[in-house]
């Protein structure tokens, strides 16, 4: 159970990994577009520094894009972070509030908050930072005329144009990457959910019940029938499989043991449990029938086993089944009636296998 509940943890956190990847890269996308077009601008209006800084954002956006040095989310991430908060608050001290530069902190504090790097006190620390750095600018351009001389309306309009522009884009990619990743790590986990619980019910050979399951149906089958409750037990196991398995491999013992759990679902009624009891015992319930009847319905399955064959490379094999059935006779305790099966079975095995032995109450 552990181990499987290790395996759910691990594929839904491989899941959420792939979308944070792809983030990454959305984002370095989104990031290197946006460097270019505010290079552009800068070379065009004739702006050094704020060029040159933008050729430093580009390479390093264009070297986090293709991983050439293979680094890990985290390093992305802080280079990332690192590289908008210098960017931004030179922008600000630079030109001033009027430009728009300061929206992309509103970006940062948020994605900031992404579940990407697994320290999250260093997350909140980092967050509380941001907001600090931010009021602390602003405290200083209140007091203090941008270094660049304002240019003209018209370009400061359109250099806060797209910077909105770009923190719009960039926060709606952002939020849907979360939305998307959480959905998809509820879906993982309640698919996986589903499945360990039919793990938790099945034999993962045979399909068959396994035994936790074949206790939980016979109690409800208890508790939902009246105070007359009968029962037939048989518990059938694979005549000489040791041998099969020395002489044919185990992959056939395992091919015989699936056809034969096959060959009894199919042969038993649907209120009748078949359980995969030990390595190569079943044990069948037959809720409210007789036992001359469970007896007939055994030997029917005995004679269809010895019949049908697994191929191996040498030919087909066959293999049979010894059986002991008993009726409950009052007795509740479900273990008990399986024993006495198997006393019954055992009987079998030493009058030479392959038959079905039945208790010698006259019914
Ligand atoms: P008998 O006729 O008295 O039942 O002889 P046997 O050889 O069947 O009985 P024994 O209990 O000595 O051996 C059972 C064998 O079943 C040993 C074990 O390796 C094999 N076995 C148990 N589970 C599996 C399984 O899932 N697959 C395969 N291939 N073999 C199994
Ligand atoms: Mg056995
Ligand atoms: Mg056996």
């Amino acid at each position: 159970m552990e181990t499987d509940e290790i395996k759910t943890e691990s594929k839904a956190n491989v899941a959420v990994a792939t979308i944070v990847d792809r983030m990454f890269r959305y984002v370095m996308t989104g990031c290197l577009t946006a460097h270019i077009i505010l290079l552009i601008a800068f070379i065009y209006h004739g702006i050094k520094l704020f060029a040159i800084l933008n050729i430093c954002s580009v390479l390093l956006y264009t070297v986090l894009y293709i991983k050439k040095f293979h680094l890990t989310p985290n390093v992305h991430f802080l280079a990332l972070n690192l590289e908008i908060l210098i960017h931004m608050g030179l922008a600000v001290i630079f030109f001033g509030w009027n430009y728009g530069f300061q929206y992309y902190f509103i970006f940062l504090f948020t994605a900031i908050f992404m579940k990407v790097l697994n320290n999250i006190k260093f997350i909140q620390l980092y967050g509380v930072m941001q907001a600090v750095v931010y009021i602390i600018l602003r405290i200083i351009t209140f007091n203090m005329e941008p270094i660049y001389p304002k240019a003209d309306e018209a370009v400061v309009r359109m250099i806060y144009l797209i910077n909105i522009c770009i923190f719009f884009i960039g926060a709606y990619v952002l939020a849907n990457t979360v939305n998307h990743s959480n959905l998809l790590y509820r879906a993982m986990l309640s698919k996986d959910n589903e499945e360990l619980k039919e793990q938790a019910q099945e034999d993962y050979l045979t399909g068959l019940s396994n035994r936790r399951s074949l206790y939980n149906q016979f109690d409800y089958l208890e508790r939902s029938s009246n105070e007359n409750f009968t029962y037939c037990v048989a518990i059938g196991d694979i005549d000489d499989f040791k041998l099969i398995n020395d002489k044919w491999g185990h992959e056939i013992g395992d091919a015989i043991l699936v056809s034969m759990s096959d060959i009894i679902r199919n042969m038993v009624r649907e209120k009748d449990i078949v359980c995969r009891w030990g390595g190569e015992e079943i044990v069948i319930v037959m809720p409210n029938m007789p036992r001359n009847l469970a007896y007939e319905r055994i030997e029917g399955i005995r004679k269809k086993i010895e019949t049908v064959s697994v191929e191996g490379k040498s030919g087909k094999i066959y293999a049979t089944m010894t059986f002991g059935v008993c009726g409950n006779y009052g007795e509740t305790d479900l273990e008990r009636v399986v024993a006495k099966a198997d006393e019954l079975l055992y009987i079998g095995k030493k009058n030479g296998k392959n038959q079905v032995v039945q208790d010698q109450k006259i019914v």
